[in-house]
């Protein structure tokens, strides 16, 4: 292992990143700043049937949305650069040619039709030990006619030789030491001649060592391949600068029975992706989780917190402090449940955590596109009264349209249950209470108007209800003389007669 922590994230860009992968990036943010160690960005693609358009941009816009920044990476490069590994094409050749010469790998010409054959004549066929005696290979063919079917311009690929019956041992940071034994391993393509690049597993190998990795921190889909790792690292003699491995547990349904989907979010109707994605090929649009409107100290935070915890029971943990929490000690090996409802509890959280003015500058889109011009400071303390009631900035307007414009309507039901006889009348002399307040803060109107009301012997509620009525046209809102303090008593007065005016039983 390499003195110096560095770990990459290394994405294929085969689509938009799922909130999984998102959170294996975070993962890999926090254990590199906890050890004050490198965060890099790898993109792994050299499955060129598999490249899909726009992915690679992204997954660094989703991470940079997040406030994952990376030291090095495709964006910005770096002294390990390039980063990309189409764009590394020329290195792998020479790793390939090494395993060849130590004779840890080999070449093997069979077809597609000759290996299908074999499938369905051999029963659970394996290309291993067991089977490569049988085949079209560099081990069964004599040297010349390998380089005559070379010369002749035959494919071929390019097979880890896995030496049967040994004990493979994966030691990883969350799930301790895992055993397998090498025979269940086939020998895997390393290269193919066809695009002359490599597979997943060499370039993956061969980056990690070259670009100095201390640590892999990946889904557990990656542990089956972790063993073929190791062999080689082995292979390749790396073995004292191998990464430590670290296996992230599964995220798993909201209902806890198999592995977390897209199609899981299309049923119960959350995003499963960062961003909005939009299928270059069928134009279909995935939704995200910022078009959603969370922000994204809250997706950091929920995502955090599946698959490891703080060793007590904090929930609201910022980045920085994830970053000074962080170890692998408190992962979990197994699956963390997707709980969309714990999202927007987060997102909730957040929204108070953030000064009004912050939120502010949030909301004003919003207003702007109902037409509102206000003083910022007007914005801000009806902020500072609903934001309580909002989980998401965008529902701030429903809950505080009132304070930019008088109700245009009132709500029948509410209407017939609070609107008596009398009290248009009561409203009457109520306008003339408020006309003689000169200190129209909250507390002061709540003192002389509850006295005006207990002097007359009216009833309270009666008073408050048709007063919020009349004031907000429905029946919610923060505390009435918050809100009368607010729009003020000018304010105020006009919509108490606007709606004695209006309100017809
Ligand atoms: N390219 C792999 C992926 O798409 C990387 C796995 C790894 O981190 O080794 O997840």
């Amino acid at each position: 292992m390499s003195e110096k922590v560095r770990v990459r994230f290394a994405p294929s860009p085969t689509g938009p990143l799922h909130i999984g992968g998102v959170r294996t990036a975070i993962y890999n943010y926090l254990f590199a700043k906890r050890n004050g160690g490198d965060f890099i960005l790898r993109i792994e693609d050299t499955d060129s049937q598999r490249f899909v358009p726009g992915a690679e941009d992204y997954i660094i816009e989703a991470l940079t949305w997040l406030g994952l920044t990376f030291d090095e990476g495709t964006h910005i490069g770096g002294n390990y650069a390039p980063y990309r590994q189409s764009d590394r094409k020329d290195i792998y050749k020479k790793y390939v040619d090494i395993l060849l010469e130590k004779g840890a790998a080999y070449i093997a010409f069979d077809t597609p039709q000759e290996l299908e054959e074999k499938r369905s004549s051999i029963q659970n066929f394996q290309y291993d030990a067991s089977t490569r005696g049988q085949m079209r290979n560099s081990l069964t063919l004599g040297k010349e006619e390998v380089q005559k079917l070379i010369n002749e311009g035959n494919q071929y690929v390019v097979r880890f030789k896995i030496e049967p019956n040994q004990d493979v041992l994966v030691n990883d940071l969350i799930r301790g030491e895992v055993k397998i034994n090498s025979s269940v391993l086939d020998d895997k393509v390393l290269y193919k001649s066809a695009d002359n690049l490599p597979t997943y597993h060499l370039a993956n190998i061969v980056d990690d060592h070259l670009m100095k990795i201390s640590h892999v921190i990946r889904g557990e889909e990656w542990l089956p391949s972790a063993p073929l790792h190791v062999l080689l690292y082995k292979a390749f003699d790396w073995e004292e600068t191998m990464p430590k491995f670290a296996h992230l547990p599964l995220l798993l349904k909201p209902e806890g029975n198999g592995k977390l989907s897209k199609r899981d979010g299309d049923r119960l109707g959350f995003p499963v992706f960062p961003l909005e994605w939009k299928d270059p090929k069928t134009g279909d649009i995935s939704s995200g989780y910022r078009e959603s409107g969370y922000l994204p100290e809250a997706v950091v935070n929920f995502l955090a917190l599946l698959g490891w915890n703080p060793g007590n029971d904090q929930e609201i943990i910022t980045l920085p402090e994830l970053i000074k929490l962080f170890s692998f000690d408190r992962c979990s090996k197994s699956g963390a449940k997707f709980d969309y409802e714990k999202a927007k509890w987060f997102n909730h959280q957040y929204i108070q955590l953030k000064s009004n003015k912050e939120l502010r500058e949030l909301f004003i889109p919003y207003l702007e596109k109902e037409g509102i011009k206000a003083d910022e400071s007007y914005i801000e303390t009806v902020i500072g009264l609903v934001k309580e009631r909002v989980s998401f900035v965008k529902e701030l307007w429903g809950q505080s349209a009132f304070f930019f414009k008088a109700p245009e309507s009132y709500d029948e039901k509410t209407i017939k249950k609070r609107w008596k006889d009398e009290t248009p009348a009561q409203l009457t002399e109520l306008i003339d209470v408020l006309k003689g307040i000169n200190d129209f803060s909250s507390n002061n109107q709540e003192e002389i108007v509850k006295n005006w009301i207990e002097s007359k012997g009216y009833n309270l509620g009666g008073i408050m209800n048709a007063f919020r009525l009349a004031v907000v046209g429905e029946p919610k809102g923060p505390h009435m003389f918050d809100i009368t303090a607010t729009i003020g008593k000018e304010e105020t007065i006009n919509r108490l007669q606007k709606a004695i005016k209006d309100i017809k039983k």
